[in-house]
């Protein structure tokens, strides 16, 4: 495998031991190879390795328990907003009239999925101040490229063709530069001000003729409310642009601020983020697009219709001309977008306003607690998240913010979110959500301002860390960029899957 470590094991083609098996398959009847055509018959058994079931099923629970989950602990990954998904979504999600129902299914016969995405599309409109809600997209960087898809439709079909520029801030998440290139548009970086916000008169000189869109994170991958955002979205709409706002941190603001209202034309909103489904790891999601007035001839085909006398259907193809075409197959990913319905009901209006309060309070509370240890870049009232810095820690004892976050691993924590936003030195996103308890928080915080001691006490310690996780230190880049996922302890032939 190339990396060992205590915990780690040998795989099952290393454990296999020629002629055991499972023992319970009933033996074939004698001739039951001679019933199989010569042709369709292997020349050499498959290299499958041979174990009994007990080995087995022991190897995948030892393998599912190197795992680090929200379920078996503290996850504060800023801007992933990582936090405990409820059971009952996951019941919801899987009720066999959701789960099962055929996704080429007429429309009669689907009725209580149609139903469930369009109200699931009134509340997200509601909550996000916006007229109409696409739930098409599969995530919140494909529900960015479809808004920017419909800004420049929306500038195409009024003859504006000369806007080719997005104004996008320098905190951003790398999605929103990707986003706007891949819509054929030029990325405009606009610098932060020293309080973290967007410096508006950076903005306002970016500003022109040629800027078809803004892109704004509100709050901001700082965890700031943007508190000039009044004058941001003035100025946009003054010269004849449109602002998106990238709603990953919609659990931040809940039942506070609707950008709809506002003055933001289009936003996405990750579900799996702000309401609920386990996430990381590449997915399922869902990043529903809502949208004003002007937009909504561009939504996505085909949307969820009601008729008049109550039952529901899908758009017929052409039946909105202007429309952006589909962007996802069928009507988008269903077990997430039931997760989303189970967890908006179950809370409320009240209980989303809840939400964003307690992850507001939680991200305050550790803030304060990390101040005398951790420099404070942008020390004042955050929302969700928060960044810390070990710039000073660094340079007074050489640990790195990566040291301090392998040694949180050591300590039983799952590290927060390191060097992003890449706009402070030596930073670590940190987002606690607001399903911790108090007594996590403090734990949490414990770990950090012990390692903050050991930095000082003892670096080789914190720089040679982790000392208790199944791998040590991985080579990050090797690892990223050439992934050795297969075991290759075979050659030729014997190889179950040859190269
Ligand atoms: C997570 C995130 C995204 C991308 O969302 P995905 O669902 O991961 O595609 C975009 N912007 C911000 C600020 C985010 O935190």
């Amino acid at each position: 495998m190339g990396v060992v470590g205590e915990r780690l094991q040998p795989t099952l083609f290393e454990r296999s031991h020629p002629g055991r098996g499972g023992g319970k398959i009933p033996h074939p009847p004698a001739d039951a190879l001679a019933r199989i055509p010569e042709a369709a018959r292997r020349a050499t058994p498959p290299a499958l390795p041979e174990l009994n079931e007990p080995e087995v099923v022991r190897h995948y629970v030892n393998l599912s328990q190197l795992n680090y989950a929200v379920d078996t602990g503290f996850y504060p990954l800023g801007s992933c907003t990582m936090k405990y998904n409820p059971k009952i979504d996951e019941w919801a999600a899987r009720l066999p009239g959701f789960a099962g129902l055929h996704p080429m299914a007429p429309d009669a016969v689907a009725q209580g999925t149609l139903e469930l995405l369009f109200e699931l599309e009134a509340i997200l409109a509601e909550i996000s101040g916006m007229d109409a809600v696409t739930l098409q997209p599969a995530a919140g960087a494909h529900g960015e490229l479809t808004g920017i898809l419909m800004v420049r439709a929306y500038h195409r079909d009024r003859g504006d063709t000369e806007r080719t520029e997005v104004l996008v801030p320098d905190s951003s998440h790398g999605t929103n530069p990707a986003t706007a290139t891949m819509a054929g548009f030029r990325t405009i970086t606009i610098p932060s001000a020293a309080d973290g916000g967007v410096d508006v008169d950076a903005f306002r000189a970016a500003l022109g003729p040629r800027t078809a869109a803004i892109m704004i994170t509100n709050p901001s991958t700082l965890g700031l409310f943007e508190s000039r955002i009044g004058e941001l979205l003035e100025a946009t709409h003054v010269a004849g642009a449109l602002a998106y706002m990238d709603g990953a941190n919609l659990n931040a603001i809940l039942g506070r601020f609707r950008p709809g209202q506002a003055g933001f034309d289009v936003m996405h909103i990750n579900t799996h983020k702000t309401f609920s489904t386990p996430h990381g790891g590449g997915g399922p999601g869902a990043g529903p697009v809502g949208v004003r007035a002007h937009l909504v001839p561009y939504l996505p085909s085909p949307r969820v219709v009601r008729e008049d006398d109550g039952t529901f259907r899908l758009e017929r193809d052409g039946e909105r001309p202007a429309s952006i075409g589909r962007v996802r197959s069928f009507t988008g990913s269903i077990g997430v977008l039931v997760r989303a319905y189970a967890y908006l009901r179950a809370h409320g209006a009240s209980g989303l306003a809840e939400v964003s309060d307690d992850a507001v309070l939680a991200a305050n509370y550790l803030r304060a607690r990390l101040r005398d240890a951790y420099r404070i870049p942008f020390d004042r009232a955050c929302k969700h998240e928060f960044v810390a810095s070990a710039s000073e820690i660094r340079q007074r004892t050489g640990v790195r913010t990566l040291d301090i976050a392998k040694r949180l691993i050591d300590k039983g924590f799952h590290p927060p979110t390191i060097y992003f936003p890449l706009t402070v030195e030596e930073g670590m996103l940190i987002e606690p959500t607001e399903t911790e308890s108090l007594e996590t928080l403090d734990a949490f915080a414990d770990a950090l301002i012990e390692i903050a001691g050991e930095a000082a006490s003892d670096p080789a310690v914190v720089t040679s860390a982790p000392h208790e996780a199944p791998v040590r230190r991985l080579d990050e880049a090797t690892a990223a960029r050439q992934p050795n996922l297969r075991w290759r302890g075979m050659t030729g032939a014997q190889t179950p899957c040859p190269d």
